[in-house]
């Protein structure tokens, strides 16, 4: 069956590889991102891409007016839009943690708040919140980002009891390194010092994220909620 699918982020980097499992698989996806240009690996899939700032509740609620009418209500929302600023503690600026926070975790919130309405009417609807394994085991330089990490577990598990018993799940997948934009930032010395510490040797590839998503949207994974799935090499060791 063909559903109305959501990926913020979905123009790049782990949000396209979802973008694309959900439209490969047949679902009606929209995605957005601040550009709102659909990426070429999408436009044979026929995927709607909006334009939307997650930081900014009023583009958060057009852009799902655009995909509602477009595609039916959402059935399942995936929040992957995020941001890092990384940098020692001494050197953080409120601004530094409070703008990764917004887009992080007030993101999520302003977009999974927008769709469960409906979801909750219709008594079925499926979210997934991307985290990352630091949120777990934090990471120095990165004390905003893993706040607004872990913040999303407890957001996510406090609305799996929530939303329950109307047989919404709603999952947090736990990235550990991953081959994108964001850590094309990493210099070669970092990068070999995470693979170090990486059991499986290596950084995951955006699809080994996105099929675990795609898994926790599926009919399979339908007793299935606040749960945190590493998707990380056994970087977290389960964590
Ligand atoms: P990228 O930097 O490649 O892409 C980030 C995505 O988020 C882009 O689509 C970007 O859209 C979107 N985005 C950022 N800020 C906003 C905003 N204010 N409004 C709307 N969209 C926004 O990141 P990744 O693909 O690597 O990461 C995706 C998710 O996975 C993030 O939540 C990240 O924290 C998480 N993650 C990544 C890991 C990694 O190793 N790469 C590891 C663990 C977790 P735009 O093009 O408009 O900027």
């Amino acid at each position: 069956m063909s559903r109305s699918v959501l990926v913020t982020g979905g123009n790049r980097g782990i949000g396209l590889a979802i973008a694309q499992a959900f439209a490969e698989a047949g679902d009606k996806v929209a995605i957005t991102s601040r550009s709102g240009e659909v990426p070429k690996e999408l436009a044979q899939h026929g995927v709607l891409a909006v334009r939307c700032d997650i930081n900014d509740t009023e583009q958060v609620d057009a852009a799902f007016a655009e995909v509602e009418a477009a595609n039916g209500p959402v059935e399942v929302l995936v929040a992957n839009a995020g941001i890092t600023k990384d940098i020692l503690m001494l050197r953080m600026t409120e601004e530094d943690f409070t703008s990764v926070v917004d887009t992080n975790l007030t993101g999520a919130f302003r977009v999974v708040k927008r769709a469960s309405a409906k979801m909750l009417r219709a008594r079925k609807g499926r979210i997934v919140l991307v985290s990352s394994v630091v949120g777990l085991t934090g990471s120095p330089g990165q004390a905003n980002y893993a706040a607004s990490k872990a913040g999303l577990v407890g957001f996510a598990r406090s609305l799996a009891r929530e939303f329950g018993p109307r047989s919404i799940t709603v999952n947090v997948v736990s990235p550990g390194f991953v081959d994108t934009d964001m850590t094309a930032a990493l210099s070669d010395e970092r990068r070999k010092e995470i693979v170090s510490g990486v059991p499986l040797g290596r950084y995951a590839a955006p699809a080994e994220v996105a099929s675990t998503v795609r898994f926790l949207a599926s009919d399979e994974a339908a007793y299935i909620t606040g749960a945190v799935i590493p998707v990380d090499g056994g970087l977290g060791m389960g964590h």
